[in-house]
């Protein structure tokens, strides 16, 4: 059975009243879903939180180069340096 867009768009609405009345209901039905769906449930948390980390990794490690002594964020984890150009004057003295 297809509902009309009218249709869909009352069922909607009437849903949202239901869980605002019964919101006591809505968290059990939840809280319910999670002990059935153990699994489902860790299996989200672990890709949010592997996510979560693949980005800090690439964003929040602050590295000070080490020609002119900038903190800055490097594009890959191995970087020593905030430019091309530190690097070639490193290189030199070195
Ligand atoms: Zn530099």
């Amino acid at each position: 059975m297809e509902l009309s867009e009218k249709a869909k768009h009352k069922r909607l609405e009437y849903q949202r009243k239901w869980k605002a009345r019964n919101w006591d209901k809505t968290n059990e039905y939840h809280s319910n879903w999670r002990k059935r769906n153990r699994d489902k449930v860790r299996e989200y948390q672990r890709t949010y939180w592997e996510r979560k980390a693949m980005k800090d990794s690439v964003t929040d490690v602050s590295v000070t180069c080490l020609e002119c002594g900038d903190e800055f964020i490097p594009q890959r984890k191995t970087a020593k340096f905030c430019s091309p150009a530190c690097r070639v004057k490193y290189n030199r003295k070195h």
